[in-house]
């Protein structure tokens, strides 16, 4: 017997591997207007009985699990005590898990004191995925993101602190435009302020049902950009970003019109090299049909 799961279920794309228990149901927030993932949920977490039948269950059917994903929008708003329990109950059923990671917002990371973040960790918790977005005050507003390139920064560095690993999304494209140059400065800031270890690009991608609401926010300003300045903002982006720390870079996500990878610093100017490439060549773009979140 498989599990099953409040739709809609998501993890990051590289989690797709892993068994994933819902420990939390939608999004504590669940207001930023560029994202519809847990529009239908209401958020809630879920009970200690009901998670410990789930891990007795799935320990007994794949007992060499190496990796968990702890869902749903952002597991870690959960008590640090709720969570330290979870974690280190789960790691009893699974001898061979090496990785427990979650979703995390900014906020989940500032209201934990660095205590709570270092107990979780020492029960097992080692990664949260957390979306940078935009490094934009600005753009961070019309998206109503419920952080600020302060708060984000702040956030990662302490949760670095504290032992995590890091893995951090922006979105292309999210200034439109018109902020197109303010996204691209201002996320540069910040990825070098606070160098997660992973730094994943998409492209912006208005599903229907948010779409109206996402421009209403943006109070009529907002013109999606297109593949070349795209492009561009990769460009300015890669170009921008100052680390003597290692950061891998992919922007190699299914609704990005151009894929790139490489580690920072020592592959910036090959990966420059690479958009130059990619500029004269145009044939390389994904198609759009091909796209996607
Ligand atoms: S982007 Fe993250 S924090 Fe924002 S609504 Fe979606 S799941 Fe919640």
């Amino acid at each position: 017997m498989m599990l099953n799961y409040d739709a809609p279920l998501y993890r990051p794309p590289s989690e797709a591997k892993s068994l994933i228990f819902q420990v939390t149901l939608g999004c504590s927030f669940n207001e930023c207007s560029f994202c519809d993932m847990y529009r239908s949920k209401e958020y809630s977490e879920r009970p200690w009985e009901e998670i410990k039948i789930e891990i007795d269950m799935m320990a007994k059917q794949l007992p060499d699990t190496t990796r968990i994903f702890l869902a749903d929008g952002d597991a870690l708003n959960l008590d640090a005590n709720y969570m330290e329990k979870i974690v280190k109950y789960i790691y009893e059923k699974f001898p061979k898990l090496e990785r427990i990671s979650c979703y995390a917002m900014p906020m989940n990371i500032l209201k934990k004191t660095p205590e709570e973040l270092k107990k979780m960790h020492d029960a097992g918790l080692n990664m949260f995925y957390l979306g940078i977005e935009s490094g934009s005050d600005v753009v961070l507003k019309k998206v109503t993101k419920g952080a600020t390139s302060k708060t984000i920064i702040k956030s990662v560095n302490k949760a670095k602190d504290a032992g995590y690993i890091m893995s951090c999304m922006i979105i292309l494209g999210l200034g439109g435009k018109k902020y197109s140059k303010e996204h691209i400065q201002g996320t540069a800031e910040v990825i070098s302020a606070c160098t997660p270890q992973y730094v994943g690009a998409l492209t912006l991608y208005l599903e229907n049902g948010i779409k109206d609401e996402f421009l209403q926010k943006y109070s009529g300003e907002f013109v999606q950009i297109n593949d070349d300045e795209a492009l561009n903002e990769l460009e300015g982006l890669l170009d921008k970003i100052k680390t003597k720390e290692e950061i891998i870079f992919r922007a190699n996500h299914g609704s990005n019109a151009y894929t790139i990878k490489g580690t920072f610093p020592q592959d910036k100017q090959k990966m420059l090299e690479h958009i130059r490439w990619m500029r004269e060549h145009p044939e390389v773009v994904r198609p759009q049909g091909l796209r996607g979140f």
